[in-house]
């Protein structure tokens, strides 16, 4: 995600705010509502209801916060995260950055639930793809399926990671953290952390489509629209309110087509090769980090294995699309989806 400097114009890649009419309300609350590229996507910040001197520093301090993690965690420059990716390559204990301790962390823990589906350490295998370059026009085909398999005898996992207090080291010399697949979700959780102590309770931070909301737009829930991975188009709407976060994976994203074949992002680290069973998953969840390691899980765990990977996860509420335009949702997150123009075909599973 941090390395996606090309999708800067799909401003809404998967998820859009569906604005309301605020019906029986005199005067709507003021609206706070800018928008800014970093950490290689486009931010959307909306505030509901605060004063124009709070709403202007708190976006100060968050434009700060994306521009240091951008700096810090971006998976292939010059930082704190490539001094710990040339280390852990040696296999030698080495004294870990404090700014990089907690995705280590959450990702061992996210990577474990989800079987080693969300797997971190594979940057390696990103790279050989291609998919670490921003522009993706100077691939030219898969890679070769020997430099596949030679990386697959030798699989780093996050568990392969071992630290005790600030001291940490490797113990495969194939792993490249890249924090691709929940650094957004992170950095969504870090902002959103950052505008409750301004005081702020309600607000949407929407990252390139996945985003956390808190509170209520005014009196009224707020309104996501979910994209259709085969269109521009709104396929699908929720509300929430309260706190929660929606995040989806998609084929769509980024991707690169040879003999009109489609190879995407999201690779499955027990094949190396794209997944190639689903389109896109939707999953809510309250913390935006969780949301956003399953989605990109349960992509690849496709419409077979979804279910019984968002229970070790913990996750409560998904929708996902499969190769055949196909729906898969819990019973629970049924009940919450519109659809917008004709009901597709459905399969629900049993509860989560
Ligand atoms: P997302 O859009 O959140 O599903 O994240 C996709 C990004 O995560 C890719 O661009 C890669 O940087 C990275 N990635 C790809 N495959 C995996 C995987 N199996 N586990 C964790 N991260 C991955
Ligand atoms: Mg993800």
């Amino acid at each position: 995600m941090i390395a996606r400097f090309t999708d800067c114009l799909r401003l809404f890649s998967g998820v859009f705010i569906l604005s309301l009419v605020l019906a029986g309300c005199s005067e709507p609350p003021r609206e706070f509502n800018e928008t800014v590229f970093t950490m290689g996507t486009l931010v959307e910040v909306t505030i509901i209801g605060e004063e124009e001197a709070l709403t202007d520093r708190a976006y100060a301090a968050i434009l700060d916060d994306f521009s240091y993690m951008h700096n810090t965690w971006h998976p292939w420059q010059r930082n704190a995260l490539a001094r710990i990716n040339s280390l852990l390559k040696t296999g030698a204990p080495f004294s870990l950055a404090p700014s990089i301790l907690p995705l280590i962390e959450r990702s061992k823990q996210l990577s474990g639930q989800s079987n080693g589906l969300f797997n971190p350490a594979i940057g390696g295998l990103v790279k050989l793809w291609g998919f670490h370059q921003d522009d993706l026009e100077e691939i030219f085909g898969p890679p070769e399926p020997a430099a596949i398999g030679a990386f697959l005898q030798d699989m780093p996992q996050m568990s392969d990671i071992d630290f005790k207090n600030l001291t940490m080291h490797g113990r495969n010399p194939n792993i490249h953290l890249d924090f691709g697949g929940f650094a957004k979700g992170m950095a969504v959780d870090n902002t959103i952390a950052h505008l409750r102590e301004f005081g702020i309770n309600n607000a949407i931070i929407n990252a390139g489509g996945d985003l956390r909301a808190i509170g209520q737009n005014g009196s009224r829930p707020w309104r996501i629209g979910i994209r259709d991975p085969r269109g521009e188009d709104v396929f699908a709407s929720i509300e929430i309110s309260g706190d929660e976060s929606v995040f989806t994976s998609g084929d769509y994203e980024r991707y690169f087509t040879v003999d009109n074949k489609r190879y995407h992002h999201i690779i499955d680290p027990r094949t190396g090769y794209p997944a190639d069973q689903t389109r896109s998953v939707t999953v809510l969840h309250s913390d935006a980090a969780t949301a956003d390691a399953a989605a990109t899980a349960l992509f690849i765990a496709g419409p077979q294995q979804w279910h019984s990977i968002a229970r070790t996860m913990g996750i409560k509420f998904v929708m996902l699309i499969d190769k055949a335009g196909k729906v898969h949702m819990n019973p629970a997150m049924a009940k919450r989806i519109e659809f917008n123009n004709r009901r597709p075909d459905i399969s629900l599973s049993k509860p989560l």
